[in-house]
């Protein structure tokens, strides 16, 4: 289950449902969650969305939404029915997502549901983008098509937590991800000859929940302690993440993996507005490697990490993790910013000289959930804002 949507940790508990066509109904809809998930790597800005169409009882096509730019899992759904042989007319559809009533890289997919003639539409949540927004679901009743809104709605919503968030509030999900030792250390003391916390399993987790997000954010702090390179490996989508540093007095070193790979991967430097007037030939060699600048305003002698947020917002980034190090995290927690923590914990114990972590855990988070990496368990921790 490495790197996959949390939907796969929801447990078949809806059987305990008494009515069996709710049930039967809502594993369509769980059936179609899953194949949405499928397409977790690919599809940002835009949603993951899975559609299953059945008739007869029986299931006549399925298809979710693969990549960005590409037919909508409504489109693909008819497609497969078709290709196999099935008439979609008068079946029923089962949809993750309100399907689009807009023309944006393809087609309306109610268009495509009219066309097709499908008699019932069950959608688990309304696309809260403002072209939609309950504008789709209006369309496939004027109609005469049968929609009923809700079912699983939960698990659609959190599959695709960083997309309803983006559109309610303009910033994306915001994961604080750090691994520690069982002493709550983040790092062996720098005199120590050992370097990595997690085993091979929790490293390879991390690439790909780095892939499966849009932007990675450091403190200045970490990139002068580890020169990281932020990108993602073992996966054919490494090119897709936005890295970014929080930098006031632009300290940057020129030689750091993460400028002198800006060419080839994004790289985003917040820093503020005097520390660019004060450095203006680093600022023009640092543009001349393709290191992009934004000056954020400055808050109590800190960049405002809301309007970091904002920013990375209109870069239309659904998820941002935050890597450390303890400052970063402890500045992104206590500013009320974060959604979620994951914590990835090694067998180990560093002792007291280790780097330590400088805040507490919450301690009223009971929805806490566990995945063993072989040696190494992560804890995901989901923050009630
Ligand atoms: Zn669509």
């Amino acid at each position: 289950m490495i790197g996959m949507p949390k939907l796969f940790t929801f447990s078949f508990s809806f059987f305990t449902y008494n009515n069996i066509m709710m049930k039967i109904n809502e594993q369509y809809m769980l059936n179609a969650l899953v194949l949405a998930s499928q397409g977790y790597l690919a599809t940002a800005p835009n949603p993951m969305v899975g559609a299953i169409i059945v008739k007869d009882k029986k299931v006549i096509g399925s298809g979710y939404h693969q990549s960005f730019g590409h037919n909508h899992a409504e489109v693909n759904a008819i497609e497969d029915c078709i290709a196999q042989g099935h008439s979609p007319a008068d079946a029923t559809m089962f949809v993750t997502l309100e399907p689009c009533c807009h023309f944006g890289k393809t087609p309306p997919c109610t268009d495509a549901i009219i066309k097709a003639k499908i008699k019932k539409v069950f959608v688990a949540t309304i696309d809260n983008s403002s072209k939609v927004d309950g504008k789709g679901i209006q369309k496939l009743r004027e109609h005469n098509i049968e929609v009923e809104v809700g079912l699983c709605q939960k698990q659609a919503q959190q599959l695709n937590a960083g997309f309803f968030k983006l559109n309610d509030t303009g910033k994306p999900l915001v994961i604080l991800k750090w691994a520690q030792s069982l002493d709550a250390k983040l790092a062996w003391p720098i005199e120590s000859a050992n370097r990595w916390l997690t085993n091979q399993t929790a490293r390879q987790h991390v690439h790909e929940l780095r892939a499966k997000s849009g932007a990675i954010i450091v403190g200045i702090g970490t990139v002068l302690a580890d020169n990281p390179m932020l990108n993602i490996r073992n996966t054919e989508y490494r090119n897709k993440i936005l890295r970014a540093v929080i930098d006031s007095e632009l300290q940057i070193p020129m030689d750091c993996q993460l400028v002198q790979t800006a060419k080839d991967w994004p790289f985003i430097i917040y820093t503020c507005e005097t520390a660019i007037k004060a450095h203006s030939e680093k600022v023009q060699m640092l543009k001349d490697l393709n290191c992009q600048l934004v000056a954020i305003e400055k808050l109590n002698d800190h960049l405002s990490l809301e309007e970091i947020l904002i920013d990375l917002g209109k870069r239309n980034v659904l998820q941002l993790i935050v890597e450390g190090g303890p400052t970063t995290l402890a500045a992104f927690y206590h500013a009320n910013l974060a959604d979620e923590l994951m914590v990835y914990v090694a067998p180990i114990i560093i002792g007291s000289r280790g780097l330590a972590l400088n805040f507490d855990f919450p301690t009223t988070a009971t929805d806490i959930q566990t995945t063993d990496l072989a040696t190494n368990t992560l804890y995901e921790i989901p923050l009630a804002l």
